[in-house]
């Protein structure tokens, strides 16, 4: 089987780089020049063209920053879907809006390609240690063919459902993920402003029954004034507008996570948006 991965960035780069050590037949494309280090010593084909980079694959994955970048890629600008294989496998695992997993869907289909949704939980360091849990959006007997691929990736693969289903179901992690982050930011901001120890309220917040898992690792952020990105903030805000976009399309009332997407459009806009999503506590730090 010969596998292509487009899109080398934070969790491309370290997806792609599992996929190699386990000797699997790789070309990997980037739209602007990677890092020569990054590759060096592995068995893959680094490519600086599109069209070089999926003509002959039998399996092709994606991990792109938004919609807009998929359907460039794919089948907007530079159309790699007209270069594929009859029959090949196209895998998007950028976090995308259902309604778009749909319309990638169909223009694969017209291709007579075949396509899944496949978005992941997991950042930085799940992806570096192929920890990732895959959400699967389509056929399952399509996803047998790909699945020990994510294997290698990843720990876990969920399938969710039919196409969207996938991108559907990481929505609804990332508006909590999002929401979490900030009323975790504002108890401790407010706990300081009462007069509690700020080491305290970051030791002993994220171990209470009412949070959210991942503030532990936050709270060690927070402590240490390091918001050396993991998942970029801007993708977090991208995330909530897609959020707010399809409830808007599913008639379905949001209310707090547009006043969230409206807080983290505000860090984006104050140029926060290649910190790592948790730098909403130093943006909402600013304005105590
Ligand atoms: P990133 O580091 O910003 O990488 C984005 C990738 O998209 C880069 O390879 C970039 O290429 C490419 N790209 C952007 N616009 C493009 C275009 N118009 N044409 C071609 N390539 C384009 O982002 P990331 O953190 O890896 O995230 C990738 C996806 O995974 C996003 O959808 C994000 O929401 C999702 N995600 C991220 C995390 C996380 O913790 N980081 C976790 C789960 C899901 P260049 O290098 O040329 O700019």
């Amino acid at each position: 089987m010969k596998i292509t991965f487009i899109g080398l960035g934070i969790m491309g780069s370290r997806m792609a780089t599992n996929l190699t050590e386990n000797n699997v037949n790789l070309t990997v494309y980037n739209r602007t020049e990677i890092d020569n280090s990054l590759f060096k010593n592995k068995n893959v084909l680094v490519v600086n063209s599109l069209e070089e980079a999926v003509k002959e694959a039998d399996i092709v994955f994606s991990m792109l920053s938004t919609p807009e970048a998929v359907e460039e890629v794919f089948f907007g600008k530079e159309k790699a879907l007209n270069s594929m294989k009859q029959n090949a496998i196209w895998v998007d695992c950028s976090t995308v809006n259902p309604s778009f997993s749909i319309k990638a869907f169909q223009e694969s289909k017209s291709r007579n390609i075949r396509f899944l949704d496949a978005p992941v939980a997991g950042s930085k360091p799940q992806a570096q240690n192929a920890e990732l849990v895959f959400f699967v959006g389509g056929k399952k007997e399509v996803l047998t063919e790909v699945e020990p691929y994510l294997n290698y990736m990843g720990k876990k693969v969920l399938r969710i459902g039919e196409i969207g289903k996938g991108a559907s179901f990481k929505m609804l992690v990332n508006i909590m993920l999002a929401q979490s982050m900030l009323i975790f930011s504002e108890a401790v901001l407010l706990g300081e402003k009462m007069g509690i120890d700020k080491d305290f309220l970051l030791g002993l917040l994220p171990n209470l029954v009412v949070s959210a898992p991942f503030t532990k690792f936050k709270a060690e952020s927070i402590k240490n004034n390091n918001y050396d990105v993991q998942f970029p903030l801007e993708w977090m805000h991208k995330d909530l507008h897609l959020a707010t976009l399809t409830a808007y399309e599913e008639n379905q009332p949001l209310y707090l996570a547009n006043i969230t997407k409206e807080i983290y459009a505000e860090a984006n806009k104050n140029g926060m948006g290649r910190l790592d999503f948790s730098a909403i506590f130093k943006h909402l730090e600013k304005v105590k």
